[in-house]
């Protein structure tokens, strides 16, 4: 079974999930977006082996502690091509919205695009380009669950008002990739809880207007 372990972390409380094969004790972080002590502490106590950070996109809330977890743990950074400019741009906005003490912000070893796909023990994990939210947001698939980043909450979606949104793109992600996937998918949000893709369809109402 694949097992996922939650942390708010961070100024904007951002979710930090460990995803985990536990037969194997293999696994992935999925966003690192503050308090990597307490992310790097979760996966010791899981006795986990972490092959990747996967970023669901480059906004700083969601990267903040990528650094430290890459270092500590020695894994992968990688997150979508198409969101390289806002990683750079992230200690700009660091300091616009938290303060001066910018950490070193993490160099991505390696790119997520649509299709990839990476084992986690047993299971396949697979990347759908979701762009909208940002040009590079990605949702990342597994048995049942898929992560998605600040492109899909429960009841509502995320913003397109920051520089690269497309509210159009978004709509597109969300009926031809996320609305695509089996209703009893669970949906692990970038913030917040998480629900099914089923209910998002149901009573989210951004994806009533999405599939217009
Ligand atoms: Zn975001
Ligand atoms: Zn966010």
């Amino acid at each position: 079974m694949i097992n996922v372990k939650k942390l708010v972390v961070g100024p904007l409380s951002s979710n930090a999930y460990v995803v985990y094969d536990s037969d194997a004790n293999a696994g992935i972080i999925v966003d690192a977006g503050g308090d990597g002590t307490k992310i790097v502490a979760l996966v010791k106590r899981l006795d986990v082996k972490i092959s990747h950070l996967c970023g669901t996109h480059a906004h700083f809330d969601h990267i903040l502690a990528a650094k430290q977890v890459k270092d500590v743990l020695s894994c992968e950074f990688l997150i979508h091509k198409d969101d390289v400019w806002l990683l750079e741009r992230a200690p700009e906005s660091i300091k616009k919205y938290v303060g001066d003490d910018v950490p070193e912000i993490a160099e991505p070893d390696g790119y997520l695009y649509e299709g990839y796909t990476l084992e986690v023990g047993q299971h396949i994990v697979k990347v759908l380009h979701t762009p909208g939210h940002t040009p590079g947001s990605v949702s990342i698939v597994s048995d049942g669950l898929v992560f998605t980043g600040d492109t899909l909450f429960a009841g509502t979606v995320g913003r397109t008002d920051f520089p690269g949104g497309n509210a159009e793109q978004l709509a597109e992600s969300l009926s031809k990739k996320l609305m695509s996937l089996p209703d009893d998918y669970v949906v692990y949000p970038g913030h917040g809880r998480p629900t099914t893709i089923g209910a998002e369809m149901k009573s989210n109402p951004f994806i009533k207007i999405a599939k217009r």
